[in-house]
């Protein structure tokens, strides 16, 4: 279901269907099209998989329960940061917290939960073994490109997507990708370009992220240049787990200076 911005998917083919992700709150228009949609195939949803804790697909869960039944149970990874962990504790119901790998089945649909951070922290993906075909949630969108809270987190999700190999990719935003492997690439490639424009301008001079920002963000409204620092300094942070750059102070500020660390080899 497509309504209002963010994609559910009801999976399976008999009267128990799982669904995935559960939209925002309070959007009468895709909790009455959901109910329509269980009255016509005479089916009931048994089982609620949360892909991340974004309101956009966590949001709606209160909501759905109410509709279709509380004891509905909801499953998701839960963070790998503490931190997080307390910051984002859900607390309008129970959920459930799976590990790598666990399996959901109902009739006509097997499904997989792939831990696959970058996006976010407790992001995962599932594989519909039934198709090969993948819900990528947020790590892949139907059309343009992504956020991400740890760039090399990110990068290791998009390979482990592209080795699935999958045959379709259901998206958390925008259409089916029916051709997944050139569109993986391209986010790959499109990131993979950013990381070597950044580390080629701090090889001619050290740099903060403004300063990169200036030059790559250069046609771009100084509006976005904020936020477009901050996606900046996530790429310097994976090159300083790389051990390829090191910052002058504090890391997370966009005017802290970066230098290469180690001389170039020409
Ligand atoms: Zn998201």
């Amino acid at each position: 279901m497509t309504l209002l911005g963010t994609n559910t998917y009801l999976v399976g083919t008999g009267t128990h269907r799982i669904l995935i992700d559960t939209g925002n709150p309070n959007v009468l228009e895709y909790q009455s099209l959901l109910k329509k949609v269980l009255t016509d195939t005479q089916s009931v949803i048994s089982q609620i998989i949360i892909t991340h804790y974004h309101l956009d697909h966590i949001g709606g869960l209160s909501d759905t329960r109410k509709l279709c039944g509380q004891d509905i149970p909801a499953f998701k990874f839960d963070f790998k940061s503490p931190q997080l962990k307390s910051v984002h504790k859900y607390e309008d119901g129970p959920i459930n917290y799976i590990q790598d790998n666990h399996v959901f089945s109902v009739e006509g649909a097997t499904l997989t939960a792939k831990y696959n951070p970058g996006h976010t922290d407790d992001h995962m993906i599932l594989w519909l073994e039934e198709e090969r075909a993948i819900f990528s949630s947020d790590t892949i969108l139907g059309e343009g490109t992504t956020k991400f809270t740890n760039f090399a987190d990110y990068m290791q999700s998009l390979k482990d997507i592209k080795e699935m190999k999958p045959t379709t990719i259901y998206p958390g935003h925008g259409p089916v990708v029916s051709e997944p492997i050139p569109h993986i690439d391209y986010y790959i490639s499109h990131r993979q370009r950013r990381e070597e424009q950044i580390v080629s301008l701090l090889q001619q001079s050290d740099q903060s992220a403004l300063t990169i920002v200036q030059v790559l963000y250069k046609n771009y409204p100084v509006e976005v240049h904020g936020e477009a620092a901050d996606v900046v300094l996530l790429h310097l942070q994976k090159l300083q787990g790389e051990r390829r750059v090191k910052c002058r102070g504090d890391t997370a500020n966009r005017e802290s200076l970066w230098t290469m660390s180690m001389p170039n080899k020409l």
